[in-house]
């Protein structure tokens, strides 16, 4: 189904909150685990808003997507400061999809009530598991029964497009553990789910704790079999497998990430942000102190690279690959048709592992297909 939800063209605001009140073992984020510059930090990225004003074409954004480093950290008075410079920039349609990520601790009335109040119509609960144990071995601030909570009181005060965040992967997690946590998803009212597979990023606490050999992650073939197992499960349920580590049901897809994976073009404000403008990407220094003293003094402290029609066929190629609508071949070809022969040669090994399937004008990567699709893009790059 290639349907008018994501068909259409779209352009997103995404504003960065760099602050978390620790550092979860295995994030790789940029966020600092301190709260001494918060009030600078907004002052700025408001004076960012009125550097970049036209950034995107005619000051008009389908999709607004708080997130972190921790936004739920953020007071009532600060989202509405910052929401509200964002529409008087910007135009934000009624039907403009606003996501915030929330941290399950921070799920109070008083926040969802300014959450509401403010626009926001998605909430993105990082939950990463319901398992207290694991939580602790991974420094989360939450408790499974808290996450639990967060859920229902999110759809109580009337969000009506809630999701979680899960990782599979996680340190002593086994089959079991997997089913418990499946079983608590079923229960709980949600309609997305993002699964990531634990990943050992640069910077995070499990990174030097590999590095000084004492941590390592999960065998590649159990990380399958849970990935699988939890693909299977939750389409049991009801929802979609609609992109390599998304699921949503009543077609509740991010619309936000999917205008990503589509291209579209998008702002990135704040420390870290990327922005993307059709023919260019950007991203802001990756630093709090760099980020807040120049603008204090006027400029934007980011670098920026041109995307060369090379650039543009592979992004093409990997962020459609990732979604359940996979790529629309006929038009690759007809647009880069030198480069498509190259890649379309490949293709029938991996129709015959099982990896990808055709259907009509499309390719799209099957489950067995993501597992390996850093394998199949680094082969279909040209
Ligand atoms: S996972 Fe979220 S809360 Fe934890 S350190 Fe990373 S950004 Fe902060």
């Amino acid at each position: 189904m290639y349907n008018e939800i994501i068909d259409r063209a779209m352009a997103g605001i995404y504003v960065h909150i760099p602050f978390c009140r620790s550092k979860c073992y295995y994030c790789g984020f940029y966020s600092v685990a301190s709260f001494g510059l918060k009030e600078s930090y907004i002052a700025a990225l408001c004076r960012e808003m009125e550097l970049r004003a036209n950034y995107l074409p005619e000051r008009r954004a389908d999709t607004l997507y708080f997130g972190g480093g921790t936004p739920s950290c953020l007071s009532e008075g600060e989202v509405e400061v910052i929401v509200g410079n964002i529409r008087e920039i910007w135009d934000l349609p009624d039907d403009a999809e606003c996501t915030i990520e929330v941290n399950p601790e921070d799920v109070t009335p008083d926040k969802l009530a300014c959450w509401k109040n403010v626009g926001f119509n998605r909430l993105s609960i990082g939950v990463q598991s319901f398992d207290d144990e694991v939580l602790k071995r991974i420094n989360r601030r939450h408790s499974a029964c808290q996450a639990m909570e967060a859920v229902e009181a999110a759809r109580k005060a009337g969000f009506d497009n809630v999701g979680v965040d899960l990782i599979i992967g996680l340190p002593g997690v086994g089959q079991k553990d997997l089913e418990r946590e499946m079983e608590i998803v079923n229960q709980l009212d949600i309609s997305h789910i993002s699964v990531y597979i634990l990943s050992i990023d640069s910077n995070s606490v499990f990174e030097k704790l590999t590095q000084q050999g004492k941590f390592s992650p999960q065998e590649d073939d159990v990380l399958a079999d849970h990935y699988l197992f939890v693909s299977d499960y939750l389409k049991s349920i009801g929802f979609e497998h609609y992109e390599i580590s998304n699921f949503a049901k009543d077609l509740k897809y991010s619309r936000h990430n999917t205008a990503y994976w589509r291209q579209q073009p998008y702002l990135g404000l704040g420390a870290a942000a990327h922005s993307f403008d059709g023919e260019s990407r950007q991203w802001n220094v990756a630093h709090l102190k760099k980020y807040i003293e120049h603008l204090a003094a006027g400029s934007l402290d980011f670098e920026r690279e041109i995307l060369t029609d090379r650039d543009k066929y592979n992004e093409y190629l990997m962020t459609n690959l990732r979604t359940m609508w996979g790529i629309g071949w006929r038009w690759l070809s007809e647009r880069y048709p030198d480069w498509w022969k190259l890649s379309e040669r490949r293709l029938p090994a991996y129709e015959a592992e099982g990896w990808m399937s055709r259907e009509g004008g499309r390719i799209r990567l099957t489950e067995r297909g993501w597992l390996v699709s850093d394998r199949i893009f680094s082969e279909l790059f040209v």
